[in-house]
Protein backbone atom coordinates (compact mmCIF):
# COMPACT_ATOMS: atom_id res chain seq x y z
CA UNK A 1 0.00 0.00 0.00
CA UNK A 2 1.34 3.36 -1.08
CA UNK A 3 -0.07 5.46 1.68
CA UNK A 4 -1.87 5.78 5.09
CA UNK A 5 -5.16 7.31 2.91
CA UNK A 6 -5.41 4.56 0.81
CA UNK A 7 -4.61 2.13 3.72
CA UNK A 8 -7.87 4.05 5.31
CA UNK A 9 -9.84 2.59 2.33
CA UNK A 10 -9.29 -1.45 2.21
CA UNK A 11 -8.84 -4.13 4.50
CA UNK A 12 -6.52 -7.27 3.48
CA UNK A 13 -9.22 -10.66 4.39
CA UNK A 14 -6.30 -13.32 3.45
CA UNK A 15 -2.70 -12.87 3.86
CA UNK A 16 -1.28 -12.44 0.85
CA UNK A 17 0.36 -15.58 -0.18
CA UNK A 18 3.98 -16.39 -1.25
CA UNK A 19 5.09 -17.22 -4.62
CA UNK A 20 6.51 -20.05 -4.98
CA UNK A 21 8.55 -21.60 -7.77
CA UNK A 22 8.19 -19.32 -11.61
CA UNK A 23 5.07 -17.38 -11.81
CA UNK A 24 2.83 -18.86 -14.98
CA UNK A 25 0.85 -16.08 -15.47
CA UNK A 26 -2.16 -17.30 -18.22
CA UNK A 27 -4.66 -14.44 -19.30
CA UNK A 28 -7.65 -14.72 -20.40
CA UNK A 29 -9.30 -12.08 -23.52
CA UNK A 30 -12.58 -10.66 -23.43
CA UNK A 31 -14.37 -8.06 -22.39
CA UNK A 32 -12.94 -8.54 -18.70
CA UNK A 33 -9.24 -9.81 -18.71
CA UNK A 34 -8.53 -12.18 -16.13
CA UNK A 35 -5.28 -13.27 -15.16
CA UNK A 36 -4.64 -16.50 -13.64
CA UNK A 37 -1.15 -16.61 -11.46
CA UNK A 38 0.02 -20.19 -10.68
CA UNK A 39 1.36 -20.21 -7.10
CA UNK A 40 1.87 -24.07 -6.93
CA UNK A 41 5.81 -24.58 -6.34
CA UNK A 42 7.08 -27.24 -8.77
CA UNK A 43 5.66 -30.68 -9.51
CA UNK A 44 2.61 -29.71 -7.36
CA UNK A 45 -1.31 -28.86 -8.25
CA UNK A 46 -1.07 -26.86 -11.20
CA UNK A 47 2.62 -28.07 -11.85
CA UNK A 48 1.86 -32.19 -11.56
CA UNK A 49 3.28 -33.57 -14.34
CA UNK A 50 1.18 -36.78 -13.92
CA UNK A 51 1.34 -37.68 -17.68
CA UNK A 52 -2.70 -37.26 -18.53
CA UNK A 53 -4.34 -38.17 -21.77
CA UNK A 54 -6.09 -34.96 -23.64
CA UNK A 55 -10.09 -35.44 -22.16
CA UNK A 56 -13.31 -33.40 -23.41
CA UNK A 57 -11.16 -30.65 -25.53
CA UNK A 58 -8.81 -30.61 -23.29
CA UNK A 59 -5.53 -30.71 -24.85
CA UNK A 60 -2.61 -30.53 -22.01
CA UNK A 61 -0.56 -33.78 -21.74
CA UNK A 62 -0.18 -33.58 -17.91
CA UNK A 63 -2.30 -33.39 -15.10
CA UNK A 64 -1.05 -29.84 -14.06
CA UNK A 65 -1.45 -28.22 -17.99
CA UNK A 66 -4.78 -30.07 -18.33
CA UNK A 67 -6.10 -28.03 -14.72
CA UNK A 68 -4.82 -25.22 -15.82
CA UNK A 69 -6.40 -25.45 -19.31
CA UNK A 70 -9.73 -26.11 -17.81
CA UNK A 71 -9.17 -22.68 -15.40
CA UNK A 72 -8.44 -20.81 -18.30
CA UNK A 73 -11.41 -21.77 -19.98
CA UNK A 74 -13.30 -21.28 -17.44
CA UNK A 75 -11.85 -17.65 -16.74
CA UNK A 76 -12.46 -17.05 -20.37
CA UNK A 77 -16.54 -18.00 -19.56
CA UNK A 78 -16.58 -15.11 -17.35
CA UNK A 79 -13.87 -12.76 -18.85
CA UNK A 80 -16.78 -12.87 -21.49
CA UNK A 81 -19.23 -12.08 -19.40
CA UNK A 82 -18.31 -9.00 -17.34
CA UNK A 83 -16.87 -5.74 -18.06
CA UNK A 84 -14.27 -4.05 -16.78
CA UNK A 85 -11.23 -1.81 -17.43
CA UNK A 86 -8.63 -3.35 -14.91
CA UNK A 87 -7.54 -7.02 -15.43
CA UNK A 88 -9.00 -9.07 -12.94
CA UNK A 89 -5.90 -11.05 -11.14
CA UNK A 90 -6.21 -14.80 -9.12
CA UNK A 91 -3.65 -16.28 -6.91
CA UNK A 92 -4.50 -19.88 -7.42
CA UNK A 93 -3.04 -23.02 -6.54
CA UNK A 94 -4.25 -26.89 -5.31
CA UNK A 95 -3.73 -27.59 -2.03
CA UNK A 96 -4.96 -30.04 0.88
CA UNK A 97 -8.84 -28.96 1.68
CA UNK A 98 -10.99 -31.06 3.83
CA UNK A 99 -12.09 -34.03 2.24
CA UNK A 100 -13.36 -37.51 4.14
CA UNK A 101 -14.91 -40.89 2.43
CA UNK A 102 -18.20 -38.89 1.62
CA UNK A 103 -17.70 -35.24 1.75
CA UNK A 104 -15.02 -32.95 0.42
CA UNK A 105 -14.31 -29.15 0.21
CA UNK A 106 -13.70 -28.68 -3.37
CA UNK A 107 -12.58 -25.08 -3.70
CA UNK A 108 -12.19 -22.07 -1.65
CA UNK A 109 -11.94 -18.63 -2.81
CA UNK A 110 -12.55 -15.06 -1.91
CA UNK A 111 -11.81 -11.30 -2.61
CA UNK A 112 -7.93 -10.98 -1.13
CA UNK A 113 -8.89 -7.18 0.08
CA UNK A 114 -12.28 -5.46 0.15
CA UNK A 115 -12.80 -1.67 -0.53
CA UNK A 116 -15.08 1.40 0.94
CA UNK A 117 -15.59 5.30 0.09
CA UNK A 118 -13.84 4.60 -3.19
CA UNK A 119 -14.11 7.48 -6.31
CA UNK A 120 -17.31 6.25 -7.89
CA UNK A 121 -18.60 3.76 -4.93
CA UNK A 122 -22.37 3.70 -5.52
CA UNK A 123 -22.84 2.88 -1.04
CA UNK A 124 -20.75 5.02 0.79
CA UNK A 125 -19.36 2.99 4.20
CA UNK A 126 -19.92 -0.34 2.19
CA UNK A 127 -17.43 -2.83 1.58
CA UNK A 128 -16.81 -3.99 -1.94
CA UNK A 129 -14.98 -6.73 -3.23
CA UNK A 130 -11.41 -5.87 -4.51
CA UNK A 131 -12.58 -6.92 -8.32
CA UNK A 132 -15.66 -5.18 -7.93
CA UNK A 133 -13.92 -2.13 -6.45
CA UNK A 134 -11.76 -1.77 -9.20
CA UNK A 135 -14.31 -2.29 -12.40
CA UNK A 136 -16.09 0.25 -10.48
CA UNK A 137 -13.77 2.93 -9.60
CA UNK A 138 -11.93 2.30 -13.38
CA UNK A 139 -8.79 2.50 -11.35
CA UNK A 140 -6.77 -0.36 -9.92
CA UNK A 141 -7.09 0.49 -6.39
CA UNK A 142 -4.56 -0.81 -3.41
CA UNK A 143 -1.40 -2.11 -5.00
CA UNK A 144 -0.87 -1.83 -8.79
CA UNK A 145 -1.50 -5.83 -9.77
CA UNK A 146 -1.81 -7.28 -6.25
CA UNK A 147 -4.24 -9.75 -6.29
CA UNK A 148 -7.55 -9.64 -6.47
CA UNK A 149 -9.13 -13.20 -5.45
CA UNK A 150 -7.92 -16.25 -3.97
CA UNK A 151 -8.51 -19.50 -4.68
CA UNK A 152 -7.78 -23.06 -3.78
CA UNK A 153 -9.09 -26.64 -4.54
CA UNK A 154 -8.48 -30.16 -3.43
CA UNK A 155 -5.21 -31.41 -4.36
CA UNK A 156 -6.84 -34.64 -2.51
CA UNK A 157 -9.88 -35.23 -4.80
CA UNK A 158 -9.23 -38.85 -7.00
CA UNK A 159 -7.12 -40.45 -3.75
CA UNK A 160 -9.71 -43.34 -2.97
CA UNK A 161 -10.27 -42.11 0.95
CA UNK A 162 -11.68 -38.72 -0.65
CA UNK A 163 -15.13 -38.14 -1.70
CA UNK A 164 -14.73 -42.44 -2.85
CA UNK A 165 -12.43 -41.40 -5.28
CA UNK A 166 -14.05 -39.31 -7.48
CA UNK A 167 -12.13 -37.40 -9.42
CA UNK A 168 -12.14 -33.75 -10.89
CA UNK A 169 -13.05 -34.39 -14.70
CA UNK A 170 -10.89 -31.65 -16.26
CA UNK A 171 -12.49 -32.08 -20.00
CA UNK A 172 -14.18 -28.34 -20.78
CA UNK A 173 -16.97 -29.99 -22.38
CA UNK A 174 -19.20 -31.24 -19.39
CA UNK A 175 -19.46 -34.31 -19.75
CA UNK A 176 -18.25 -35.28 -16.17
CA UNK A 177 -20.11 -38.41 -15.57
CA UNK A 178 -20.08 -39.21 -12.01
CA UNK A 179 -16.67 -36.83 -11.51
CA UNK A 180 -16.88 -33.42 -10.40
CA UNK A 181 -17.19 -30.76 -12.92
CA UNK A 182 -14.03 -28.54 -12.24
CA UNK A 183 -15.02 -25.94 -14.86
CA UNK A 184 -18.04 -25.94 -12.97
CA UNK A 185 -16.02 -25.48 -9.60
CA UNK A 186 -14.14 -23.06 -10.79
CA UNK A 187 -16.66 -20.64 -12.00
CA UNK A 188 -18.15 -20.53 -8.78
CA UNK A 189 -14.99 -20.22 -6.89
CA UNK A 190 -14.66 -17.15 -9.09
CA UNK A 191 -17.92 -15.98 -8.43
CA UNK A 192 -17.36 -16.14 -4.46
CA UNK A 193 -13.81 -13.50 -5.52
CA UNK A 194 -15.66 -11.37 -7.63
CA UNK A 195 -18.09 -10.57 -5.18
CA UNK A 196 -21.25 -13.24 -4.78
CA UNK A 197 -20.07 -13.14 -0.71
CA UNK A 198 -20.77 -10.88 2.18
CA UNK A 199 -17.81 -10.47 4.62
CA UNK A 200 -20.04 -9.45 7.54
CA UNK A 201 -19.82 -12.50 9.90
CA UNK A 202 -23.03 -14.49 9.77
CA UNK A 203 -22.80 -16.63 12.80
CA UNK A 204 -22.05 -13.62 14.64
CA UNK A 205 -23.79 -10.94 12.40
CA UNK A 206 -20.67 -8.84 12.90
CA UNK A 207 -19.64 -6.25 10.33
CA UNK A 208 -16.06 -6.43 9.18
CA UNK A 209 -14.78 -3.64 10.82
CA UNK A 210 -17.76 -1.64 11.59
CA UNK A 211 -18.93 -1.77 7.71
CA UNK A 212 -21.79 -3.24 5.67
CA UNK A 213 -21.11 -5.60 2.36
CA UNK A 214 -22.91 -4.34 -0.47
CA UNK A 215 -24.46 -7.70 0.16
CA UNK A 216 -25.96 -6.72 3.48
CA UNK A 217 -28.16 -4.27 1.41
CA UNK A 218 -29.35 -6.82 -0.60
CA UNK A 219 -29.77 -9.41 1.89
CA UNK A 220 -33.17 -9.55 4.10
CA UNK A 221 -34.68 -11.37 7.12
CA UNK A 222 -38.74 -11.83 6.17
CA UNK A 223 -38.99 -12.41 9.72
CA UNK A 224 -38.27 -9.16 10.37
CA UNK A 225 -38.55 -7.43 7.06
CA UNK A 226 -35.29 -6.04 7.52
CA UNK A 227 -32.19 -5.51 5.32
CA UNK A 228 -28.95 -6.95 6.93
CA UNK A 229 -27.71 -3.40 6.61
CA UNK A 230 -30.25 -2.49 8.88
CA UNK A 231 -30.52 -5.28 11.40
CA UNK A 232 -28.40 -5.28 14.89
CA UNK A 233 -25.80 -8.14 14.68
CA UNK A 234 -28.21 -10.23 17.24
CA UNK A 235 -30.59 -10.11 14.20
CA UNK A 236 -27.93 -10.70 11.68
CA UNK A 237 -27.09 -13.93 12.91
CA UNK A 238 -30.66 -14.85 13.46
CA UNK A 239 -31.33 -14.28 10.40
CA UNK A 240 -28.72 -16.86 9.12
CA UNK A 241 -29.92 -18.93 10.96
CA UNK A 242 -33.85 -18.66 9.19
CA UNK A 243 -33.78 -21.28 7.28
CA UNK A 244 -36.51 -20.27 4.47
CA UNK A 245 -36.49 -16.73 5.77
CA UNK A 246 -33.43 -15.23 4.36
CA UNK A 247 -34.02 -14.04 1.01
CA UNK A 248 -32.42 -11.65 -1.61
CA UNK A 249 -34.61 -8.40 -1.76
CA UNK A 250 -32.85 -7.33 -5.04
CA UNK A 251 -35.49 -6.32 -7.94
CA UNK A 252 -32.91 -8.00 -10.64
CA UNK A 253 -32.74 -10.95 -9.87
CA UNK A 254 -36.04 -11.47 -8.74
CA UNK A 255 -37.36 -10.06 -11.94
CA UNK A 256 -35.11 -12.71 -13.42
CA UNK A 257 -36.24 -15.84 -11.24
CA UNK A 258 -39.23 -16.75 -12.73
CA UNK A 259 -37.21 -17.69 -16.04
CA UNK A 260 -34.79 -19.91 -14.42
CA UNK A 261 -36.37 -21.36 -11.31
CA UNK A 262 -38.98 -23.79 -11.69
CA UNK A 263 -42.66 -22.95 -10.84
CA UNK A 264 -44.52 -25.64 -8.49
CA UNK A 265 -44.19 -27.65 -6.08
CA UNK A 266 -44.26 -31.50 -6.14
CA UNK A 267 -47.84 -33.18 -5.72
CA UNK A 268 -50.56 -35.71 -6.44
CA UNK A 269 -53.81 -34.30 -7.17
CA UNK A 270 -56.66 -37.14 -5.97
CA UNK A 271 -60.12 -37.46 -8.41
CA UNK A 272 -62.55 -39.84 -9.29
CA UNK A 273 -65.34 -41.52 -7.90
CA UNK A 274 -63.74 -43.48 -5.67
CA UNK A 275 -61.69 -40.71 -3.72
CA UNK A 276 -64.05 -39.90 -1.30
CA UNK A 277 -62.13 -38.32 1.37
CA UNK A 278 -59.02 -38.50 -0.22
CA UNK A 279 -59.91 -36.33 -3.36
CA UNK A 280 -58.08 -33.11 -2.92
CA UNK A 281 -54.16 -32.11 -3.52
CA UNK A 282 -51.72 -33.94 -1.41
CA UNK A 283 -47.48 -33.05 -0.72
CA UNK A 284 -45.40 -35.38 -2.21
CA UNK A 285 -41.91 -35.85 -2.23
CA UNK A 286 -39.46 -35.97 -5.36
CA UNK A 287 -37.81 -38.11 -7.02
CA UNK A 288 -34.11 -37.81 -7.86
CA UNK A 289 -34.77 -40.31 -10.66
CA UNK A 290 -37.46 -40.80 -13.50
CA UNK A 291 -39.76 -38.98 -15.20
CA UNK A 292 -39.87 -35.21 -14.79
CA UNK A 293 -42.98 -33.75 -12.95
CA UNK A 294 -43.03 -30.96 -15.14
CA UNK A 295 -45.14 -33.27 -17.31
CA UNK A 296 -48.14 -34.40 -15.14
CA UNK A 297 -48.80 -37.72 -14.97
CA UNK A 298 -52.77 -38.77 -14.36
CA UNK A 299 -53.63 -43.01 -13.63
CA UNK A 300 -55.88 -44.84 -11.45
CA UNK A 301 -54.38 -45.74 -8.51
CA UNK A 302 -53.72 -49.44 -7.57
CA UNK A 303 -52.33 -51.16 -4.87
CA UNK A 304 -49.46 -53.85 -5.07
CA UNK A 305 -50.14 -56.10 -1.68
CA UNK A 306 -48.57 -58.83 0.28
CA UNK A 307 -51.47 -60.50 0.92
CA UNK A 308 -53.72 -57.65 2.52
CA UNK A 309 -50.51 -55.43 3.21
CA UNK A 310 -49.29 -53.16 1.28
CA UNK A 311 -46.28 -54.37 -0.42
CA UNK A 312 -42.36 -53.22 -0.09
CA UNK A 313 -41.91 -53.85 -4.10
CA UNK A 314 -38.74 -55.52 -3.79
CA UNK A 315 -39.06 -58.22 -5.80
CA UNK A 316 -40.53 -58.54 -9.47
CA UNK A 317 -44.14 -57.98 -9.17
CA UNK A 318 -46.59 -60.70 -11.10
CA UNK A 319 -49.84 -62.04 -11.10
CA UNK A 320 -52.45 -60.24 -9.76
CA UNK A 321 -49.96 -57.57 -8.88
CA UNK A 322 -48.63 -57.04 -12.22
CA UNK A 323 -52.12 -56.76 -13.44
CA UNK A 324 -53.89 -54.59 -11.37
CA UNK A 325 -50.88 -52.38 -12.11
CA UNK A 326 -50.50 -52.31 -15.73
CA UNK A 327 -51.23 -49.14 -17.50
CA UNK A 328 -51.86 -47.62 -14.18
CA UNK A 329 -50.28 -45.73 -10.97
CA UNK A 330 -49.25 -48.22 -9.03
CA UNK A 331 -48.93 -47.68 -4.85
CA UNK A 332 -46.39 -49.60 -2.65
CA UNK A 333 -44.78 -48.88 0.60
CA UNK A 334 -41.72 -47.59 1.00
CA UNK A 335 -38.59 -49.97 3.34
CA UNK A 336 -36.40 -52.67 2.90
CA UNK A 337 -34.38 -52.06 -0.30
CA UNK A 338 -34.12 -48.87 -2.50
CA UNK A 339 -36.63 -46.66 -4.49
CA UNK A 340 -35.40 -47.32 -7.60
CA UNK A 341 -35.42 -51.34 -6.69
CA UNK A 342 -39.43 -50.41 -6.16
CA UNK A 343 -39.87 -48.33 -9.20
CA UNK A 344 -38.21 -50.32 -11.20
CA UNK A 345 -40.52 -53.30 -10.23
CA UNK A 346 -43.28 -51.26 -10.97
CA UNK A 347 -42.45 -50.02 -14.38
CA UNK A 348 -41.43 -53.68 -15.60
CA UNK A 349 -44.71 -54.91 -14.59
CA UNK A 350 -46.34 -51.83 -16.82
CA UNK A 351 -47.11 -49.05 -13.95
CA UNK A 352 -47.12 -45.52 -15.52
CA UNK A 353 -46.19 -44.22 -12.47
CA UNK A 354 -45.37 -44.60 -8.71
CA UNK A 355 -46.87 -43.55 -5.15
CA UNK A 356 -44.32 -44.99 -2.46
CA UNK A 357 -46.30 -44.10 1.17
CA UNK A 358 -43.65 -43.67 3.64
CA UNK A 359 -43.57 -46.39 6.79
CA UNK A 360 -43.15 -43.55 8.84
CA UNK A 361 -45.15 -40.72 10.04
CA UNK A 362 -44.53 -37.16 8.72
CA UNK A 363 -44.10 -34.49 5.66
CA UNK A 364 -42.80 -36.61 2.91
CA UNK A 365 -39.02 -36.27 1.83
CA UNK A 366 -38.12 -37.15 -1.51
CA UNK A 367 -36.47 -40.30 -3.31
CA UNK A 368 -33.50 -41.02 -3.40
CA UNK A 369 -31.39 -43.11 -6.15
CA UNK A 370 -29.96 -43.07 -9.22
CA UNK A 371 -31.29 -45.27 -12.24
CA UNK A 372 -31.88 -44.18 -16.10
CA UNK A 373 -33.47 -47.15 -16.83
CA UNK A 374 -36.82 -45.26 -14.57
CA UNK A 375 -38.73 -43.84 -17.45
CA UNK A 376 -41.90 -43.03 -15.57
CA UNK A 377 -42.68 -41.05 -12.60
CA UNK A 378 -42.61 -41.49 -8.57
CA UNK A 379 -43.20 -39.62 -5.67
CA UNK A 380 -43.20 -40.16 -1.79
CA UNK A 381 -46.44 -40.08 0.03
CA UNK A 382 -47.20 -39.08 3.74
CA UNK A 383 -47.76 -43.09 5.36
CA UNK A 384 -51.06 -41.06 6.48
CA UNK A 385 -51.98 -40.51 2.80
CA UNK A 386 -51.20 -43.81 2.07
CA UNK A 387 -53.11 -45.37 4.75
CA UNK A 388 -56.19 -43.21 3.47
CA UNK A 389 -55.84 -44.06 -0.47
CA UNK A 390 -55.75 -48.11 0.23
CA UNK A 391 -58.74 -47.48 2.57
CA UNK A 392 -60.47 -46.37 -0.71
CA UNK A 393 -59.01 -48.92 -2.75
CA UNK A 394 -60.94 -52.01 -1.41
CA UNK A 395 -63.69 -51.36 -4.15
CA UNK A 396 -61.61 -52.14 -6.81
CA UNK A 397 -61.91 -54.56 -9.76
CA UNK A 398 -58.68 -56.06 -11.11
CA UNK A 399 -57.62 -53.65 -13.48
CA UNK A 400 -59.19 -50.56 -12.33
CA UNK A 401 -60.19 -48.75 -8.99
CA UNK A 402 -61.63 -45.24 -9.58
CA UNK A 403 -59.37 -43.45 -7.60
CA UNK A 404 -57.71 -40.91 -9.56
CA UNK A 405 -54.05 -39.76 -9.29
CA UNK A 406 -51.91 -36.74 -10.91
CA UNK A 407 -48.25 -36.47 -10.14
CA UNK A 408 -46.87 -33.29 -11.43
CA UNK A 409 -46.24 -29.62 -9.90
CA UNK A 410 -49.12 -27.72 -8.40
CA UNK A 411 -49.11 -23.98 -7.52
CA UNK A 412 -47.32 -20.90 -8.25
CA UNK A 413 -44.26 -21.29 -5.94
CA UNK A 414 -41.37 -20.67 -7.62
CA UNK A 415 -38.70 -23.50 -5.97
CA UNK A 416 -35.96 -21.94 -4.51
CA UNK A 417 -37.90 -18.62 -3.88
CA UNK A 418 -40.42 -17.56 -0.85
CA UNK A 419 -44.27 -17.33 -1.43
CA UNK A 420 -43.86 -13.64 -2.66
CA UNK A 421 -41.28 -14.51 -5.44
CA UNK A 422 -37.73 -13.68 -3.76
CA UNK A 423 -35.04 -15.87 -4.64
CA UNK A 424 -34.03 -17.73 -1.12
CA UNK A 425 -30.31 -17.40 0.58
CA UNK A 426 -28.76 -20.52 2.01
CA UNK A 427 -29.43 -20.17 6.08
CA UNK A 428 -29.75 -23.39 7.37
CA UNK A 429 -29.36 -24.15 11.20
CA UNK A 430 -27.27 -25.13 12.88
CA UNK A 431 -24.90 -22.69 10.65
CA UNK A 432 -22.67 -23.79 8.18
CA UNK A 433 -19.12 -22.06 8.12
CA UNK A 434 -18.38 -21.26 4.65
CA UNK A 435 -21.83 -22.16 3.28
CA UNK A 436 -24.41 -20.34 4.81
CA UNK A 437 -25.81 -16.63 3.85
CA UNK A 438 -23.22 -16.53 0.30
CA UNK A 439 -24.57 -18.67 -1.83
CA UNK A 440 -28.33 -19.41 -3.18
CA UNK A 441 -30.54 -21.91 -1.34
CA UNK A 442 -30.49 -25.56 -1.57
CA UNK A 443 -33.92 -25.27 -2.99
CA UNK A 444 -32.93 -23.92 -6.18
CA UNK A 445 -34.93 -25.74 -9.28
CA UNK A 446 -33.25 -25.92 -11.90
CA UNK A 447 -29.70 -26.12 -10.10
CA UNK A 448 -27.84 -22.91 -9.56
CA UNK A 449 -24.11 -22.19 -9.83
CA UNK A 450 -24.15 -20.62 -6.35
CA UNK A 451 -25.56 -23.05 -4.19
CA UNK A 452 -23.27 -24.21 -1.55
CA UNK A 453 -22.57 -27.99 -3.31
CA UNK A 454 -22.12 -28.47 -7.09
CA UNK A 455 -24.99 -29.95 -9.13
CA UNK A 456 -24.18 -32.50 -11.76
CA UNK A 457 -26.55 -30.53 -13.69
CA UNK A 458 -25.25 -27.00 -13.72
CA UNK A 459 -24.49 -25.63 -17.33
CA UNK A 460 -21.46 -23.45 -18.21
CA UNK A 461 -23.86 -20.18 -18.23
CA UNK A 462 -24.13 -17.91 -15.48
CA UNK A 463 -26.96 -16.00 -17.17
CA UNK A 464 -30.96 -16.21 -17.14
CA UNK A 465 -32.64 -19.00 -18.78
CA UNK A 466 -29.99 -21.02 -17.12
CA UNK A 467 -28.56 -19.35 -14.03
CA UNK A 468 -29.21 -16.15 -11.64
CA UNK A 469 -25.43 -15.74 -10.82
CA UNK A 470 -24.08 -12.89 -12.95
CA UNK A 471 -27.50 -10.70 -12.60
CA UNK A 472 -26.85 -11.09 -8.99
CA UNK A 473 -23.34 -10.15 -9.11
CA UNK A 474 -25.15 -6.61 -11.57
CA UNK A 475 -27.22 -6.31 -9.00
CA UNK A 476 -24.04 -5.56 -6.71
CA UNK A 477 -22.72 -3.00 -9.15
CA UNK A 478 -20.64 -5.51 -12.31
ZN1 LIG B 1 -19.31 -21.62 -2.57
Amino acid sequence: MSSSKQQALFKTLIGSLALAGSLVASQAQAAATIIINNINAAGIGFNDTTPAAPVGGNPGTTLGAQRLFAFTYAANLWGATLTSNQPIIINAQFSALTCTATSATLGSAGATSVFRNFAGAPKTGTWYSYALANKIAGTYLGTLNAAQINANFNVNLGQSNCLAGSPFYLGVDGNHGSAVDFVAVLQHEMGHGLGFQTFTNGQTGAYLSGAPSIWDHFLMGTATGLLWKDMTAAQRAASSLSVDKLVWSGPMVNAAAPSVLRTGDAGVFISGSGAGTTAGLHAAGEASFGASLTTPRTGQVMPVLDGTALSLACSPITGTNATAIRGNIALVSRGVCGFTIKVKNAQDAGAIGVLVADNAAGAPAGLGGTDPSITIPAVRISQADGVALLSKLTTRSRTGSTVIATLGLFGTKMAGADSLGRVMMFAPNPYQSGSSVSHFDTTATRNLLMEPAINGDLTQSVIPPLDLTYILLQEIGW
